[in-house]
């Protein structure tokens, strides 16, 4: 069973060739968005699979250019339980508009916590601790991807009861590998971040989530059937979760 709880199918060169290929091989997809205006086109990606959920996205790299679409945001919110992607980006070349990121974010939060909460896939590049206190008090289930925060972040996170979703590009760094040895086993989910994420200068598809599952292995020492079958059980009591 693959799982890939972070990807940008809308943005592949062949997207319903992509969506058609993961029907077949029967993947699970979190296909996230950028922008609220992108969700309407890209849920038609999922129409004629179960496996295939769409999610309602504000993107902190181009939240300065896209403020204006949080009404359209809300107005979309109640026809789905997942969002991403959403967040906050450090790093330097969004820092500049880090308020505009702020008050979008927040925004989004606000009407998340009104509605009740949702699955949510956050963005926390270098702004990790920002993006916690936000969480602070939220209603829904937050699913860090790709997480690169310090430790001290990551064990903040794990304990508010954060999920994360980590993938080849992740576990390619020593980092990444330390960070996952450290998320507890029953928090870890996999994902790519398709096609913005890349190996060997290729991007990841959605059942590139499965080379995850070779790396995982050696942290957790299992076999990579039985990492699968703790993912796919995670996966099931994260969609029990709410
Ligand atoms: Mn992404």
């Amino acid at each position: 069973m693959i799982i890939d709880m972070h990807c940008h199918l809308d943005l592949y060169s062949d997207p319903y060739k992509v969506a058609a290929e993961c029907k077949e091989r029967g993947i699970y997809v979190l296909s996230v968005t950028t922008t609220p205006k992108a969700w309407n086109g890209t849920s038609k990606l999922a129409e004629d699979s179960q496996r295939i959920r769409t999610a309602l996205g504000l993107h902190p790299q181009i939240a300065h250019q896209r403020a204006h679409e949080v009404e359209l945001f809300d107005a979309l919110l109640p026809s789905t339980k997942y969002i991403g992607e959403i967040g906050l980006d450090g790093s330097k070349e969004y820092k500049e508009h880090w308020n505009i990121q702020l008050k979008v974010f927040r925004h989004i939060l606000k009407s998340i916590d009104r509605e009740g909460g949702r699955y949510m896939s956050i963005h926390s590049r270098l702004s990790a601790n920002a993006v916690l206190d936000e969480l602070e008090g939220i209603a829904g289930t937050p699913i860090l991807h790709w997480f690169s925060g310090t430790k001290k972040e990551l064990k903040r996170a794990i304990d508010m009861g954060c999920w994360f979703s980590v993938g080849p590009a992740m576990l390619a760094t020593k980092k990444g590998m330390s960070l996952v040895s450290e998320i507890p086993m029953d928090h870890v989910l996999t994902e790519t971040d398709g096609p913005f994420a890349k190996i060997s200068r290729k991007p990841l598809f959605p059942w590139d989530a499965e080379l995850s599952i070779k790396q995982i292995s050696d942290i957790w020492k299992l076999r990579e059937e039985e990492s699968r079958e703790v993912i796919f059980n995670n996966f099931k009591s994260l969609l029990c979760s709410s």
